[in-house]
């Protein structure tokens, strides 16, 4: 398939996870690719990997924090810059936070868990959308979470921030549908990234991949998600395919947040 041939698409968080695994199912399909991450050496990993799946495709990469407005408007300045549109945006970056019950939540920790996970996600929504709306057509797929739709314990700004992320989407996708925009949610469970074995070792310790073997027993699947089966929903929701997918949060968990 060639979903993306000719077409620009923003990614933040490319540098590793879901973020990652995105970029090159879309970079496999001809996309022009705009990479935005905090951290540089995360970025060009992707670059490396983009260029085994896909030599030809155009990259621009952007080291830029998404808890900070002025650095989301430059990303998105640059990306029409160098590229004149942007066709999609996976709006991805984010943080766990560290877990505690809430009432020995860190109000720091909060504040930083929502700059990034909200903050962030808004920020890319109105200075992209600003450009869409011009061009009357685009997609963007935001990244909630199952902690985003219901409650899963000792992470207070993580559980605020993707409840949070789900109400900007649909807010924003009954304003935007008029002029051809697109705007949904993901709402990942449990997928082996780099995040998750980090949460897994706060858990557990060296202990930790035990600690993820009883994690998932009660996940209707018993195992993780790997990240190249979000890096395909991703690249079917943004391509043109999944256009009328509007306001939609859609899970991806093995059926957990069903249980
Ligand atoms: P990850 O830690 O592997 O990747 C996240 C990437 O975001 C990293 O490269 C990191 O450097 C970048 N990042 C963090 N803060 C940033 C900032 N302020 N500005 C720019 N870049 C920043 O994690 P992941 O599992 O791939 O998570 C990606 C998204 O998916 C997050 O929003 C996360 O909350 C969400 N999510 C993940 C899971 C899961 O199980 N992995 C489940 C539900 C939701």
């Amino acid at each position: 398939m060639n979903r993306f041939e000719g077409k620009v698409i923003i990614v933040t968080g490319a540098g590793s996870g879901l973020g990652q695994a995105a970029t090159l199912q879309i970079a496999k399909e001809g996309a022009k690719l705009v990479l935005v991450d905090l951290n540089q050496a995360g970025l060009d990993e992707t670059k490396k990997k983009v260029q085994e799946v896909a030599p030809n495709a155009e990259t621009l990469l952007v080291t830029a924090n998404v808890a900070t407005e002025s650095e989301v408007e430059n990303f998105v300045n640059q990306t029409v810059e160098k590229f004149g549109k942007i066709d999609g945006f996976f709006n991805n970056a984010g943080i766990e936070g560290k877990q505690n019950l809430t009432g020995d939540y860190g109000i720091e920790e909060f504040h930083k868990v929502i700059s990034v996970n909200l903050n962030g996600v808004f920020y890319g929504m109105k200075y992209v959308l600003k450009v869409m709306k011009e061009q009357g057509y685009g997609s963007i797929v935001n990244t909630a979470s199952v902690g985003g739709i219901r409650g899963v314990g000792n992470q207070s700004g993580y559980a605020a921030s993707k409840h949070g992320v789900v109400g900007l989407t649909r807010n924003s996708a009954i304003e935007y549908g008029q002029y051809g925009i697109s705007i949904k949610a993901i709402a990942p469970g449990a997928i082996m990234t780099p995040m998750v074995e980090g949460s897994l070792r706060q858990m557990g310790g060296d202990n930790w991949e035990e600690v993820g073997k009883e994690f998932v027993k009660p996940n209707p699947m018993r195992r993780f998600g790997k990240p190249e089966e979000v890096g395909y929903l991703v690249a079917f929701l943004l391509s043109n395919e999944a256009d009328f997918i509007n306001a939609a949060v859609i899970p991806i968990d093995g059926g957990q947040s069903y249980k």
